[in-house]
């Protein structure tokens, strides 16, 4: 049994927990086991005695995330208020991995620093944020990124700087069983009031060409050399495309969207239908940028995955 097990630990564990009601697409089956460590002690130590077996996935808000409905075996772990702290210092702005990226953002605002503008519209957190070398608006979180901290599998911490992480676009090196806990973040002095016109209009922009207020992933496929994902998307003719209730947006074609009742194998179905069409059409294969984690539900692990009526 999973829950003979696990570690003692200080923070939350919980079995058999539903992960869909806080999932961005609102889909997905439950983590077997979630942990919420009560600070970077308790992770590591969890993790260094925690058995080899068992799998660990760390999630952050989500907001990249397709969780398969038959949920995550093993371990899951959010990190969550201990880890979402941020201090200031000398221009320099350490955040906790479980901080919202529009929170990094706004302290970024209120202490005068430039630069990190582009965070406050991106829905995740630095965790994520790091994982992904999240970015928007010609910058990347490496361009502000001056050291992460980071505990592996085994419970040992690591110090990184962007070029040891080998972060380019939308990736990075990092190991995947590294768990970041912080960062270290730069930015310049600047007037409050330009750096709020600067976050405005991004707010702005955001909500005028994105479907922010849906049950989404943002951008479904990377960007290919040279070429816009959307524009390969359209020419396929995949605009506003449906498989039941998952739709990729008429808004912008580039996001998945569940509409309300689709599953995640009906996302799942779509996103490689798209795929397929504009492979047919372009030649060009899309690389999937949300993160699919998880199993099938079982009824439908015996399934081909792209069946199904696309209307
Ligand atoms: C409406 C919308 C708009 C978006 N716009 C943008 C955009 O402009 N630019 C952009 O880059 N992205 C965008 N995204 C995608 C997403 O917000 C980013 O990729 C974000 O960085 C993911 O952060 P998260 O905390 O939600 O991570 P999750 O989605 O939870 O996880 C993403 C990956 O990061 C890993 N991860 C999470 N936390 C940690 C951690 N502490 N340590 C190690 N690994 C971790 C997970 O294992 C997973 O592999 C958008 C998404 C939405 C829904």
């Amino acid at each position: 049994m999973l829950q003979d097990r696990l570690p003692p630990v200080r923070g939350s564990l919980t079995l058999n927990a539903p992960l869909a009601p806080f999932s961005w697409f609102r889909v997905g089956g439950p983590a077997d086991a979630l942990f919420r460590p009560a600070d970077s002690d308790d992770l590591a130590a969890f993790l260094a005695a925690l058995p080899t077996d068992i799998p660990v996935t760390v999630i952050g808000a989500t907001s990249n995330l397709l969780i398969r409905d038959g949920g995550i075996r093993g371990v899951v772990i959010r990190l969550s208020g201990p880890f979402a702290k941020t201090s200031v210092a000398d221009g320099v702005l350490t955040a906790g991995a479980a901080c919202p990226d529009m929170t990094v953002a706004q302290v970024a605002l209120q202490a005068g620093l430039a630069g990190l503008e582009f965070l406050s519209g991106i829905p995740g957190t630095i965790g994520g944020a790091l994982r992904m070398n999240a970015g928007a608006y010609g910058r990347e979180t490496k361009d502000v990124l001056i050291e992460a901290t980071a505990i592996d599998r085994q419970g040992k911490t690591h110090i990184l700087t962007p070029d040891q992480m080998g972060m380019r676009y939308r990736h990075t090196d990092t190991p995947a069983d590294f768990i970041f806990t912080a960062a270290q973040l730069s930015g310049t002095p600047d007037h409050v009031s330009e750096i709020k016109a600067r976050m405005e209009k991004i707010a702005a922009s955001r909500e005028a060409s994105q479907p922010i207020r849906s049950r989404t992933g943002g951008s479904t496929f990377a960007n290919p050399d040279g070429q816009k994902s959307w524009q390969l998307i359209d020419a396929a003719g995949c605009r506003g495309l449906r498989v039941g209730d998952a739709e990729m947006s008429t808004m912008h074609c580039n996001f998945l969207i569940n509409r309300g009742a689709a599953t995640a194998h009906d996302i799942e179905t779509l996103g490689e239908e798209v795929r397929r069409r504009v492979k047919d059409q372009s030649g060009i294969d899309l690389r999937w940028e949300i993160k699919r984690i998880g199993d099938p539900a079982p009824s439908l692990s015996s399934l081909p995955l792209i069946e199904g009526s696309v209307l």
